[in-house]
Order: structure tokens, then sequence, then C-alpha cells
């Protein structure tokens, strides 16, 4: 038996940054003012191998399942090699020498590194929807004024529009944003000047927009530092309702909903504002007939947004807005217009 092996200079292959190695082969994080990896002694999916890297420190431990060591440890536990194989590898890799070479050795890689993992979401449960899922809203009493109430009933139901109370004031109408997976990512709340002679009717309230998500988080009824998904659109669950149906892509959920009530043939989508005209949130539109009607100050910067994005679904960009504007006001949206509308046809 040949019981030669080469002698690594050890101490030196310890000393090499463990954060550095890690990084070659899985994802750091920071948390706080550590750097953590995902553990290679456990079966981890939140990465809770911390790694010390200070002055005469340099090694891990795992405060979930009580391991860790050095950073040849951790290179022969991630890649599942001998003492013998981790040594070779960071030998070569940083250029330490070893104390008696006896030639060369085939070059060892390390498994490739895993792609970075997505930020993991809370989601809102959906039984915390259903019981918000109302027609008493501001919104929907506006709507009330101006629509049948069937209609506005089947509206709710559709995009399940909810009623809040904040601070004592009740009637804040809950915009949620459905994933196409039918999962909640976060409720908007705002309120509505309901008063049909007011110049503000079916206008939100300045300052009175908030986030549930947030606020429940705050509150305990969601895990604390909860992280929601931003780039869902409003109405996004419709799309798998309606397979084949012709989409338009507004700004405002305001607008969704005032143009699905007035033309239901279509499924109305909304970005929420209008940066959010990214592919990642326009995603769910693939392949899909999509006109794209832009508030009427938007019009120049979605037309360049949409240019860009002719791969991935059929966009028309209407000029709906521009044509319609209502007393040439710059920031009028089709919800102003399609409101005019509807007035100017209860007063005749
Ligand atoms: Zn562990």
């Amino acid at each position: 038996m040949n019981e030669k092996y080469e002698h690594y200079d050890t101490a030196r292959i310890n000393a090499i940054s463990i954060t550095e190695v890690a990084r070659r082969l899985d994802n750091v994080k920071r948390v706080g003012s550590v750097y953590k990896t995902l553990c290679p002694w456990h079966n981890d999916n939140h990465p809770s191998l911390t790694l010390y890297e200070r002055t005469n420190e340099n090694h891990c431990h795992c405060f979930s399942c009580g391991k860790g060591g050095s950073v040849i440890d951790y290179v022969m536990q991630h890649e599942n090699w001998s003492f013998q194989e981790a040594c070779q590898w960071l030998s070569h890799e940083y250029g330490i020498l070893t104390t008696d070479y006896l030639g060369p050795k085939p070059r060892l890689t390390p498994k490739s590194k895993p792609k970075p993992t997505m930020p993991e979401y809370t989601y809102i449960p959906m039984e915390m929807l259903d019981e918000l899922v109302s027609t008493n809203s501001s919104f929907c009493q506006c709507l009330m004024q101006m629509y049948r109430w069937e209609a506005v009933e089947w509206i709710v139901e559709e995009y399940k529009l909810g009623v809040y109370s904040i601070n004592g004031q009740d009637g804040f109408t809950v915009f949620p944003n459905i994933d196409n997976s039918g999962r909640v990512c976060n409720l908007k709340v705002q309120y509505y000047d309901t008063d049909y002679l007011s110049e503000r009717f079916a206008h939100s309230i300045k300052g009175s927009c908030y986030w549930l998500g947030k606020m429940w988080s705050k509150e305990g009824k969601l895990p604390k530092n909860a992280e929601f998904k931003t780039n869902c659109l409003f109405g996004e669950h419709l799309l798998s309702k309606y397979p084949s149906a012709p989409v338009v892509l507004v700004e405002s959920p305001k607008n969704a909903i005032l143009g699905a009530i007035t033309f239901p043939y279509a499924v109305w989508v909304a970005t929420g504002n209008k940066n959010q005209l990214k592919r990642d949130v326009l995603k769910p539109l693939q392949g899909r007939n999509v006109i794209v009607i832009p508030d009427r100050d938007a019009i120049g910067q979605w037309r360049e947004s949409i240019t860009k994005m002719t791969d991935l679904a059929n966009f028309t960009i209407s000029d709906f807005c521009e044509e319609h504007a209502i007393h040439d006001a710059p920031k009028c949206d089709i919800a102003d217009i399609l409101i005019e509308e509807r007035r100017c046809q209860q007063q005749a």
C-alpha cells in the first residue's frame, strides 16, 4: 500500500477568507453585521451558516445544527470531498504551494453554484381578503351613483374589492393585487370622495393611501419584516380566468375598474403606477393581445417602454386619453373620461 500523500500548508489554507470561499461555492447573504450562507451540514433552506471573519477568526458555525469548522471543513462538506481533495483545490485556486510536490494531479472542479434564490415573499391569506370583500367602500358608493348595482356587485366579485376602516374611519376601498397563481401579494387601500356634485367626485383623498401588508405586519397579523411581492398587476388573476379575452392595460386600479364596467368584454389590468411598466411586471401578458391606454401625461414614456417589449405580447398603444382629454387637463386618465361621459349621460 502506498501511504504517500502530499503535505499541504493547512495553516495558510485555513487563512483564506471563508466568506470569499463560500461566495465561490454558494450564495452569501449579508444579515446585519455578519455574512451567512446555506449550511452544508444539514438540509438548509434559509442561510443559517454564519461566517466568522475577524482578526484571528476565520471559520463558520451553524446555529441550527451546531456544526461548522474551518475553511477546509467547509469545502469538504460542501463538495463532499476528502481532506486531500479540499486542500488540493484550495491550494490550487489560491496559489498556495504544497511542501512536497508529487507531480500534476487532476484538476478538481466544485459542483456548480446554485442560482441565487429569489427573496421569499409573504402572501396574504385569501381568507383575510375574503372577509373584506364588500360593496360598502367609498369607491363602490361612487360607482353605485353611476352604474346599476348588479354591475357594481359583479365588478366587486371579479376584482375582490373590499372595504376597511382606518383610524375609526369606515369606507376605505381595498384593491387587492392577486397574481396569476391566485396568491394575494398585497392590498392597497384608498379613500374616495363620494360627493357626486364635487369636482373631486370619485377621486382619492390625498394622503389616504395605505398598504395593508405592511400595516398588518406591524400589527402582528402577518410575520414581522415580511416582504411583499411588488411586481403583480392589479387584475392579474383574471388573465387565467379569461385566457382568450383581449387585455387592456392601464395605470391605476380605478382606471381598470371603470374600464371593465364599461367594456366588460376585455380583461382590464393595471400596473399601479407609471414606473411599473416593466418586463417582470408585464410577463403574465405573454402572448396576449394587449391594448395599452396610458394616462395622458405618460403616453410618451409608456410608448418608449412598450417599444422595447414587443416580443412579449401583441401591444397596441392607444392615444385615447390625448384625444378625449377633458378641458385639456394634462393629467387626464381614462377613468376621468368615462366618469365625465357617464355624468353627462345621466344629466341628459
Ligand atoms: Zn447546519
